[in-house]
């Protein structure tokens, strides 16, 4: 399975790619993860992504377009993965359609997590204070909702077209929506 896992900050992306990656056994790539491991690292990629980061605004395409392709050529990926935060602008997705084709394959499915807004800020700010994440202090938050719809949201409506979109309401407890998505996946994969 190549899945993508979608959503505004806050929606639970993390968390059901981590039971999705399980369920499938395919590697979940977080590209903020990635992103965040290398800030703590203070390798040159972290120290590139953390000023955009700290401001709740896009790491350059060019920049994690490499990551990405880094990572999925890795070998745990080469039976499937599921990306979750990437990608994030249009020139991604025809990035991710180029890497996809080279190896002879397709995307199976885009997973979007739908989530009521102020259901969302009350996630962000709990988990803030629970993870100690930099990005996320309210200001911030904003910002990366701004930007989520502005630059990501749309992206939905292209994945659509192609027909691979599977809309999942995102509200209610962690293994509910585990259980929606698995219902959904499940007719993608008999497909
Ligand atoms: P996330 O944990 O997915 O919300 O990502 C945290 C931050 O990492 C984002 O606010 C961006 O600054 C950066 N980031 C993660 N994924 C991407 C991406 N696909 N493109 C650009 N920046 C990204």
């Amino acid at each position: 399975m190549r899945l993508i896992i979608m959503g505004p900050p806050g929606a639970g992306k993390g968390t059901q790619a981590k039971f999705i990656a399980e369920r499938f056994g395919i590697p979940a790539i977080s590209t903020g993860d990635i992103f965040r491991a290398n800030v703590s690292q203070g390798t040159p990629l972290g120290v590139q992504a953390k000023s955009f980061m700290d401001q709740g605004l896009y790491v350059p395409d060019e920049v994690t377009n490499l990551m990405v392709r880094d990572r999925i050529d890795e070998k745990d990926a080469e039976h499937g993965f599921l990306l979750d935060g990437y990608p994030r602008t249009l020139a991604q997705v025809e990035e991710l359609d180029g890497m996809i084709k080279f190896t002879g394959h397709k995307l199976d499915a885009v997973i979007v997590l739908t989530v009521d807004q102020d259901e969302i800020v009350d996630r962000l700010h709990r988990r803030a204070v629970e993870e100690g994440r930099d990005d996320d202090t309210p200001d911030v938050i904003r910002k990366r909702q701004e930007v989520y719809l502005e630059q990501t949201e749309p992206l939905i409506a292209v994945y659509k077209e192609r027909g691979l979109v599977l809309e999942i309401d995102g509200l209610g407890e962690v293994t509910e929506v585990t259980v929606r998505i698995f219902a959904g996946l499940a007719s993608v994969s008999e497909s």
